[in-house]
């Protein structure tokens, strides 16, 4: 049986990557990219980790899958603070339930949002918002590591640190690429399985506070020296050299007849902050409550600098207000949102009303409109799980970000300079397309203009010749051989394994 490895570099940006394989940069991946297919892989409207791999492995859109960020729809204590989720809020079939389905074995290490991981025919390690090593199915099965001599050393993620102290960030970022290394060389080793899927994730998070190093026009490079910037103006390639050193051995390890990498998103600059609530405030469609009434909100290690929302709002006559960086918008709804206010016959019209405010939102600065497009949630998503969306999706112009908390509650401004270290904030944000290359006995050289991220799971299985669900958003991509023929499926009826069974015994 033919062997699949794909390999997940979470956040690889396909204009980077695309010319670093032509400058002869990345080998490993050049070398695929030169007899396989490749191209941009377009990442999903919430270009959020959590929401595009789960597109990713599920084939659907996150009308279908329901995972959309990493909070889902339940609300801590009737505050307006969102629970995290994890895995049991996708609703959809992952490309291992169908592989195992379908009596082939499969291994998934580190793909985001899989805690608590599946059942499946092979093996599951879970990513990213899993607990800790230790927590109970964290792997499939239970026993999985229990011989793994480095399991103490392997990190799920990267901890605080970030730009602020930056050494010990890059030591971590390091470090948990190694060992995320280790593990998938341990376990491919160790465990027999048809198709491979394992995800670097820690690309993304040095993306996230690294990024100014990489654009010279990036404000917050007025905080570095110099030498701070020969010194890391190169880092970001060195990271992927590193991951495409790894993806060599991967592959001789594996013996892969096919390989695939894939990424989740690209990355962009943010140079301005928008403070989207207090524009709300500004607008009247959010409240706060007189000075004497407001509280402090308590989560965790929150910066000083930053006024949460969250104990402030005056949320019994607020009609809508912002999550995220993205400018996901929520109406305040009556019997949804613990003190809603907006009745379900009012919903359609504030929506409209403040889509049409949003698009002229302008930066005093330039006198340029910030946002590109502002959607309703059913103009983008589609299945049982719409209504779980942000009500309005922003689509900021390149270069703008919105910030949920707000800077100073006192001053007007509504804009600011990403370029304070005092306020910790992301330099880089989660845009545009991701790459995707795939090469091997299966595939032939072309290059793609059109894939999405939707399309990757579709692929796979058709190359595995399992049958497609109707309610799958990807297409399978035209990348294989002309000669191909997808293998007669080889799901077995209980019946029919009985059977086996029977033969087996009987030694014919
Ligand atoms: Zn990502």
């Amino acid at each position: 049986m033919k062997r699949t490895l794909v390999i997940g570099w979470d956040g690889a940006p396909y204009d980077r990557i695309s010319k670093w394989v032509k400058d002869g940069k990345l080998k490993n991946l050049g070398n695929l990219v030169n007899r396989g297919s490749f191209g941009p892989l377009r990442t999903t409207e919430l270009t959020i980790s959590s929401c595009a791999w789960t597109t990713m492995v599920t084939g659907k859109n996150a009308g279908k899958h329901g995972v959309f960020d990493f909070f889902g729809t339940k609300f801590v204590n009737d505050s307006y603070f969102r629970e995290p989720i994890d895995s049991r809020w996708r609703r959809a079939d992952a490309l291992w339930n169908y592989m195992t389905k379908n009596g082939y074995r499969i291994g998934v290490v580190n793909v985001p949002i899989t805690y608590p991981v599946d059942k499946v025919k092979g093996f599951m390690v879970g990513g990213m918002m899993s607990p800790s090593v230790d927590a109970p199915r964290f792997t499939y099965p239970a026993d999985l590591l229990k011989d793994y001599p480095r399991l103490k050393e392997y990190r799920i993620d990267i901890e605080g640190a970030k730009h602020l102290d930056r050494d010990k960030f890059i030591y971590e970022v390091h470090k948990t690429i190694d060992e995320r290394f280790e593990l998938f060389k341990y376990l491919i080793k160790k465990e027999d399985v048809d198709l491979f899927f394992g995800v670097f994730t820690s690309s993304d998070r040095f993306s996230h506070y690294m990024w100014h190093f990489f654009d010279p026009a990036h404000p917050y490079r007025k905080n570095e020296s110099e030498e701070e910037i020969r010194k890391y103006e190169n880092s970001l390639l060195e990271l992927y050299q590193q991951l495409d050193v790894y993806l060599g051995e991967l592959i001789e390890e594996f013996g892969a007849d096919n390989v695939m990498v894939v990424s989740d998103h690209g990355f962009a600059s943010i140079y301005k902050y928008f403070e989207f609530n207090k524009w709300l405030y500004q607008k009247g469609y959010l409240k706060f409550k007189p000075k004497s009434e407001r509280s402090e909100f308590k989560h965790g290690k929150l910066n000083p600098k930053r006024t949460y929302i969250y104990g402030k709002v005056d949320w019994g006559s607020t009609v809508a207000y912002m999550i995220g960086k993205r400018g996901s918008v929520y109406i305040n709804l009556e019997g949804r949102e613990p003190q809603g206010i907006v009745k379900k016959e009012e919903y359609e019209d504030v929506v409209e009303e403040l889509i049409k405010e949003i698009k002229k939102i302008k930066d005093p600065e330039t006198g340029e409109y910030i946002v590109e497009d502002a959607l309703p949630r059913d103009a983008i998503f589609s299945g049982p799980y719409v209504e779980e969306a942000p009500d309005i999706l922003t689509f900021f112009k390149d270069k703008y970000a919105s910030i949920g908390y707000i800077v100073d509650l006192e001053s007007e401004d509504l804009f600011i300079v990403n370029d304070r270290p005092d306020l910790e904030l992301e330099l880089g944000i989660e845009r545009y397309s991701g790459i995707f290359v795939a090469s091997g006995s299966d595939y032939r050289h072309r290059h793609l203009e059109d894939a999405w991220i939707g399309d990757v799971t579709p692929t796979l299985l058709y190359s595995y010749g399992i049958e497609l669900t109707e309610d799958m958003d990807g297409k399978v991509l035209d990348i294989f051989n002309e000669d191909f023929e997808p293998p007669r499926r080889i799901y077995l009826s209980k019946r029919e394994k009985g059977v086996i069974a029977r033969l087996k015994k009987m030694k014919l």
